[in-house]
């Protein structure tokens, strides 16, 4: 199937891309990059990717100005070679996460249905268009009805296959129509699947093999404004890196630094949080009702969502603040261990595995409840100082 070029502009991802640019295809990447930064475009190209690494480790959602012309394929293909050349997992989260959601914003203002569908099938979709849309059912909330309706069905494996990543209930195949094997869905869905596809596409693993990395980067070096570009990066990072560690401190307002106080359970999901991996529907209520119940500040839990992938501020302030109003209590420990979101045994944890409140392990009490792990923490906390403070001073004797 031909699909326009300036789709295949529009959207460099597209398999498409490989026809109308064979010529790329064939050269090698050192090449490649010689070329491109010879044509009068190169300083333009320069600043589109510096721009997109910034904004990528400022956290933003969006990126202004972003154009959908030639020069668009060129910074797809040489992002591509320098997260490959970085071998850094937590940047390549960072541009993949921002760089789809980039995607998902650009495919959202499609004006045409045509164009989504010649996308979907770009892709490899089994994806089927209905003009006028199909009604499928009717929505009940409370006394209200909203009729379902939708211009695109996809097949049920491919649906499956695109959604893997995404465990929310509602993307779950028996929370969906289906007739003859194809899933009704709706457009802002179908935008979601495909931006877990671009994605995806960014996600290069580390390298195993360290000794052709280097080869490689040596290679793509000997051109100066590409060395340039990946120096420039390297930099910024350094610059930044201490807040995209996996030891983050989180301040509450009182300034104390609590994160050591909390479960093996809260820490994982805070951790992937900060790589800026996708949390199932369970792990984000448990995550929010946990840090309320310690009184977090609401925009500081929108915060730390905003790496998101499928991150949306105001949708999420919303969420948080329907939650404080509700008071919810999170998941006790029984309900975590079934959910399979204990990690006690995997990191060790001394408090959860032996319980506490007596040396004997015959008369020690059982956790039940994460809040509980960190007020005993904190408790043993506050006793700890206190007889830090009566201890004698030893300069003064
Ligand atoms: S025992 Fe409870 S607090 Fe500890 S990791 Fe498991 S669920 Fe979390």
């Amino acid at each position: 199937m031909n699909i326009p070029t300036e789709l295949v502009n529009h959207y460099p991802w597209l398999p498409s891309l490989k026809n109308y640019y064979s010529e790329i295809a064939s050269k090698s990447p050192s090449i490649f990059i010689t070329e491109i930064f010879s044509q009068d475009l190169g300083g333009e190209l320069k600043e589109r990717i510096l721009n997109l690494f910034e904004a990528a480790f400022e956290n933003l959602e969006e990126i202004s100005g972003y154009r959908s012309d030639k020069l668009n394929v060129y910074v797809y293909l040489l992002l591509n070679i320098i997260l490959h050349s970085l071998d850094n997992q937590l940047i390549t989260n960072r541009v993949a996460n921002l760089y789809s959601k980039i995607n998902y914003n650009e495919l959202s203002n499609e004006k045409s249905d045509v164009n989504l569908y010649n996308i979907c099938k770009d892709i490899g979709l089994d994806i089927r268009y209905y003009d006028p849309p199909i009604k499928y059912g009717i929505n009940i909330v409370k006394d209200q009805q909203q009729k379902l309706e939708s211009s695109f069905t996809v097949h049920y494996i491919d649906y499956i296959k695109l959604a893997s990543n995404l465990r929310d209930e509602y993307r779950k195949l028996v929370h969906n129509s289906l007739s003859e094997g194809y899933v009704f869905i709706q457009n802002h869905r179908l935008i979601r699947l495909i931006q877990e596809y671009v994605r995806n596409k960014l996600l290069i693993k580390e390298s195993d093999d360290k000794d052709s990395l280097k080869a490689f980067v040596n290679e793509v070096s000997k051109v100066e404004d590409f060395k340039e570009i990946i120096d420039k990066i390297i930099e910024t990072w350094a610059e930044r890196k201490e807040e995209f560690q996996f030891d983050f401190k989180i301040d509450f307002e009182s300034e104390e630094d609590i994160v050591n106080l909390f479960p093996p359970c809260v820490n994982e999901i805070l951790k992937k949080m900060k790589s800026g991996q996708n949390l199932i529907h369970n792990e984000r209520l448990f995550i929010v009702w946990f840090l309320l119940a310690l009184e977090y500040p609401v925009e500081k839990i929108v915060d730390l969502f905003s790496i998101m992938p499928d991150f949306d501020r105001e949708k999420t302030t919303y969420q948080v603040n329907f939650a404080q109003k509700k008071k919810y209590i999170p998941y006790k420990c029984l309900t975590l261990k079934s959910l399979n979101s204990c990690l006690a045994v995997d990191y060790k944890d001394k408090l959860c595995l032996e319980g506490y409140g007596s040396v004997e392990p015959s008369e020690r009490k059982k956790l039940g409840h994460p809040l509980g792990y960190t007020r005993i923490k904190q408790y043993r906390a506050s006793k700890a100082d206190f007889y830090k403070s009566k201890e004698p001073n030893k300069e003064n004797e």
